[in-house]
């Protein structure tokens, strides 16, 4: 049962990975911007507007919070794009630590007139990818090890360090490993 869950949440990281990877060469030639509007049902009076931007190797969750109402006819989703001229700089201003490994994270004060919030965070491609690769890259690892285990079964070899057990088939004389009974 357990191994089963591991399986398809594994699958399911190797199609994020794969995403992340598509998007993280894409995000160099054309900028994806996906638009989510919504009603702010704790403020009736305000529209929520939630953007992810894929740019320049940086992927951004951006939050916004205007006064206004929404028009029931107006789509609630939009994707556009934009083709880059160049390598663009990148938004992160401020060079703390974080910003200079391509990290940001903000919410700006809500102004006075407009009353409108800002906050956003970027994310480098390369953390997203990396978190996507570490289920997949066990399960292959674990795959290997398997077979090279059934391998050595096989030829007889032990299992742990490869010496051959065909004279001393009850225990390995190089690392002292009991081969299972087969
Ligand atoms: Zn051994």
């Amino acid at each position: 049962m357990w191994r089963a869950v591991l399986l398809i949440i594994t699958l399911f990281s190797t199609l994020l990975l794969m995403a992340m990877l598509t998007l993280w060469v894409r995000s160099h030639q054309i900028a994806d911007y996906w638009f989510f509007a919504d009603q702010r049902l704790s403020a009736p009076n305000q529209i929520g507007m939630t953007s992810i931007r894929s740019m320049s190797g940086e992927l951004g969750v951006f939050r916004h919070h205007h006064l206004e109402v929404l028009n029931p006819g107006a789509p609630r989703f939009r994707h556009s794009t934009e083709e880059l001229e160049g390598p663009m700089t990148s938004s992160v201003l401020v060079p703390s630590f974080w910003n200079k490994l391509g990290f940001a994270l903000a919410t700006d004060q809500p102004d006075s007139q407009t009353t409108a919030t800002h906050s956003y965070l970027i994310l480098p491609y390369w953390f997203p990818t990396g978190l996507t690769a570490v289920l997949p890259l066990i399960q292959i690892n674990q795959f290997r090890r398997r077979r090279a285990r059934y391998r050595r079964l096989r030829e007889g070899l032990c299992q742990a360090c490869g010496y051959d057990l065909r004279e001393t088939p009850e225990r390995c004389p190089e690392c002292g490993m009991v081969p299972l009974a087969r």
